[in-house]
């Protein structure tokens, strides 16, 4: 089997990793911006850094109003302040919204863009460590920015070898005061990446094994995300297994199932791991139905059957939202139209009825 992998992050995870590696920040520049929301500030993250950088005589500016599903104006108005601040590096503390946004913020810093999606992003942007704190998006792994794209009403990647940070540090601690429904919601973001992943027309064998692993660390922790309790090592469990499942979309991409949830995040502001999960059960049904061996390896990885793993995914999400067939019908258009390296091709017409089987307001298939 012939195939290309590519992982240029160096991961440093554990308690205390940050303080404890902070040598590791003083290759990256003098200046330093930190791209980060307001959450830091209160679980400690933020305080890490701030206190690493001024121990190695770094200087730092703090950019510190990322909104969740950045925006285009946000991103801008982060590389105005690394360009004037003299950034040699930046610095994302958060969950996938300020990391996202810190990769498009290191490339505005040295590139000057006029339509941010359509730009071809070159190798100079400005290098990058990331410190998640929620556990979902593996973004500090991935060379994807995902940011909203109010000219054609959805959520749209940009992606480039450059950006993937430099380093990711990965501390469970952080995570302590993460609300129970992000737990969640990134969580299933995470096992969607993982199976998704392993639908992606590049998979090979080692996109699969990191999936098989990812599934087996998120699902490992079913218990605490149904019952709201984490011991540390749950914590680091989920993190791990959401930089796992990274590790596979960042050369896999994702599927369809994100195109289509792109619609419930942007209409409905459903939170994306969330919007996610909603989708990922009928859609696999619907790809048993075309490639039923792939779907039996998926199974294999999740240790179990398809309508358990619907069950168990069911229990987490709770209620579900429902919309009206004519939004279902304009948003299966859109994700008809976006590019995914999805080994199954899906028409127009079968992800409205996944959408359907979803979200409709009669659940059909
Ligand atoms: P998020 O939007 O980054 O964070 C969700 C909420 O949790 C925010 O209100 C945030 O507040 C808060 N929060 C974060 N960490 C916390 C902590 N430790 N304690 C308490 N609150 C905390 O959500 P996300 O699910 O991690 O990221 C979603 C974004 O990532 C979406 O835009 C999605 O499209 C993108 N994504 C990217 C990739 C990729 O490969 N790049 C993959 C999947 C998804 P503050 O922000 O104010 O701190
Ligand atoms: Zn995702």
């Amino acid at each position: 089997m012939e195939f290309s992998y590519y992982m240029p992050v160096r991961i440093v995870s554990g308690s205390d990793c940050v303080r404890k590696s902070g040598s590791l920040f003083r290759g990256l520049g003098a200046r330093a911006l930190i791209v980060t929301g307001k959450s830091s500030a209160e679980n400690g993250s933020l305080s890490d850094v701030t206190t690493v950088l001024s121990a190695n005589g770094q200087a730092f500016e703090v950019f510190d109003s990322v909104p969740p599903n950045p925006t285009v104006a946000s991103v801008r108005a982060g590389a105005a302040l690394a360009r004037s601040f003299g950034a040699d590096f930046v610095v994302a503390v958060g969950g996938g919204s300020p990391m996202d946004a810190a990769k498009a913020i290191a490339m505005l810093a040295r590139q000057d863009a006029e339509d941010i999606f359509t730009h071809p992003i070159g190798a100079d942007v400005l290098p990058m460590v990331h410190i998640p704190t929620t556990a979902g998006t593996g973004s500090e792994v991935t060379p994807y920015s995902i940011l909203t794209n109010d000219e054609r009403e959805t959520k749209q990647s940009i992606s480039a070898p450059s950006l993937f940070p430099k380093i990711a540090f990965l501390d469970g601690k952080y995570m302590r005061t993460l609300p129970q429904n992000v737990t969640v919601n990134t969580a299933i973001d995470a096992i969607s990446h993982a199976v998704e992943g392993m639908l992606s027309q590049t998979a090979c064998r080692l996109t699969d094994s990191l999936a098989r692993e990812a599934c087996r660390l998120l699902f490992g922790e079913y218990e605490s995300l149904l019952s709201g309790t984490y011991s540390p090592e749950s914590r680091q469990n989920l993190l791990e297994g959401a930089a796992v499942a990274g590790m596979v979309i960042a050369n896999t991409g994702t599927s369809p199932v994100h195109s289509m949830g792109y619609s419930l995040t942007y209409y409905h502001g459903v939170p994306h791991g969330r919007a996610n999960g909603l989708l990922l059960p009928a859609f696999l049904r619907a790809c048993a139905r075309k490639d039923g061996a792939r779907i039996e390896r998926i199974c294999s990885a999740l240790g179990m059957g398809l309508d358990e793993f619907s069950a168990r995914i069911d229990k987490l999400l709770g209620e579900r939202e429902k919309y009206s067939d004519a939004e279902l019908r304009r948003w299966a258009s859109k994700a008809a139209q976006s590019r995914k390296k999805c080994a199954i091709a899906f028409s127009e017409e079968e992800l409205y009825s996944v959408l359907r089987a979803s979200v409709g307001e009669e659940l059909r298939e």
